[in-house]
């Protein structure tokens, strides 16, 4: 069977990373046999630019077509004066729930060759390896009324609303506890159930789905718990399941204990296993163009989606062990530079990862 990809490269580095990205794809082709056939497309400021919406109607029938999407970054100065339904992040906003991705995976691995990167003490990062599985569709990030209204004292008001049906929290709770049994079966819940309704609905129905993992072991934290234990002692954590405005905040902070956000993938999944794979980084505008950017993050979310939307988890292992290999060898974008290293640039980088592959 032929795997459909759309790639869409977006705005800022996102060329240059899916660049690297998709030649890892077509080496795993060449020299592996891998059925793959890429297609692109336009999604962000690009877009914006070329058909005047940052979710055009043709890159909506590309995704819906594709089995998998691999996105680079959107965004970018230029478009963070345009009225808010035009923004590149939009876009980004619409293409998954249109796709209706609820499940964010978001691995933070530390690769022990960068231990020292980190900006906590070695031993406590050295191995760490969790995953956090926020969700993606609701919140407070979608929940209605919302918006800015002036009171009759002539104040204004900012207003948003933090919504949870059982339905999205049983979804991404079984989405966890699956991901949990592919690890080390434990899944910490994280909500804010001291204080609001809607995190009490979601300890309740999180703790009912648990009954049906009797081999996965369960346990909660408030959210500003959660985020001290993160700093404090990471590697208790296997599987983290959140809420969305909990995991975006949770989620950086657990990148960063890993030295660089430049190494780190995510997926986006629907129920059935289709996804979006995009660096966790921005479209780093600072840096675009400059041929200065990692492109391992985006390499490693082509091997997330091996894994996760093409069911062929061989290529997605060949990836990973050709990324630590050129890790070994000493390579380093700026990134992730070490004193008295030489920085690589983002094809360099690209190649070797190909260099390994073809190697191994
Ligand atoms: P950013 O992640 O783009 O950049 C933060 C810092 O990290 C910058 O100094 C950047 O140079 C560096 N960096 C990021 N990726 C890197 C890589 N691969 N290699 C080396 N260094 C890297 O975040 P930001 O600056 O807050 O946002 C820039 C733009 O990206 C904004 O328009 C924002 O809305 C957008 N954004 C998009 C996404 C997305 O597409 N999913 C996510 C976050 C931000």
């Amino acid at each position: 069977m032929t795997h459909k990809v759309l790639v869409l490269p977006g705005d800022g580095i996102g060329p240059e990373i899916v660049t690297e990205g998709a030649k890892i794809l077509q080496c795993l082709q060449q020299e592996y046999g891998l059925n793959i056939v890429l297609e692109y497309g336009l999604l962000g400021g690009s877009a914006v630019n070329a058909l005047g919406e940052p979710y055009p109607a043709e890159t909506r029938r590309q995704a819906r077509a594709a089995d998998a999407i691999l996105l680079g970054a959107v965004g970018g100065p230029q478009w963070d004066t345009l009225e808010r339904p035009l923004r590149p992040e939009r876009g980004l906003l619409a293409i998954r729930s249109d796709l209706a991705l609820f499940a964010n995976l978001r691995p933070a691995i530390l690769y022990p060759q960068l231990a020292a990167a980190s900006s906590l003490k070695p031993d406590l990062v050295a191995g760490l390896d969790l995953l956090i599985v926020r969700e993606l569709n609701g919140d407070i990030y979608f929940g209605q009324p919302r918006g800015i209204r002036t009171l009759e004292n002539g104040e204004r008001e900012g207003f948003n609303t933090m919504v949870y049906r059982q339905s999205e929290i049983e979804r991404i709770a079984r989405a966890a506890f699956e991901a949990a049994r592919k690890r080390h079966r434990k899944v910490c819940s994280v909500d804010k159930a001291n204080v609001l309704e809607a995190s009490e609905l979601w300890r309740e129905v999180i703790e009912r789905v648990a009954r049906d993992y009797p081999d996965v072991a369960l346990s909660h934290l408030y959210v500003d718990n959660a985020a001290m234990q993160l700093v404090r002692a990471p590697k208790q954590f296997d599987v983290i399941v959140t809420g969305n405005l909990f995991g975006d905040i949770l989620s950086d902070c657990a990148a960063m204990l890993t030295g660089s956000i430049g190494m780190l993938p995510s997926a986006s999944l629907d129920a059935k296993g289709k996804g979006l794979y995009e660096p966790i980084h921005g479209s780093a505008p600072d840096i675009a163009g400059k041929g200065a950017a990692n492109p391992l993050a985006t390499i490693l979310s082509a091997a997330m989606l091996l894994r996760h939307s093409l069911n062929e988890p061989e290529y997605a292992e060949r990836i990973e062990r050709a990324v630590g290999q050129v890790l070994d060898q000493g390579l380093r974008t700026l990134d992730i530079m070490a004193e008295g290293m030489t920085p690589v640039g983002t094809q360099a980088m690209g190649d070797a990862v190909v260099a390994a592959l073809v190697g191994d």
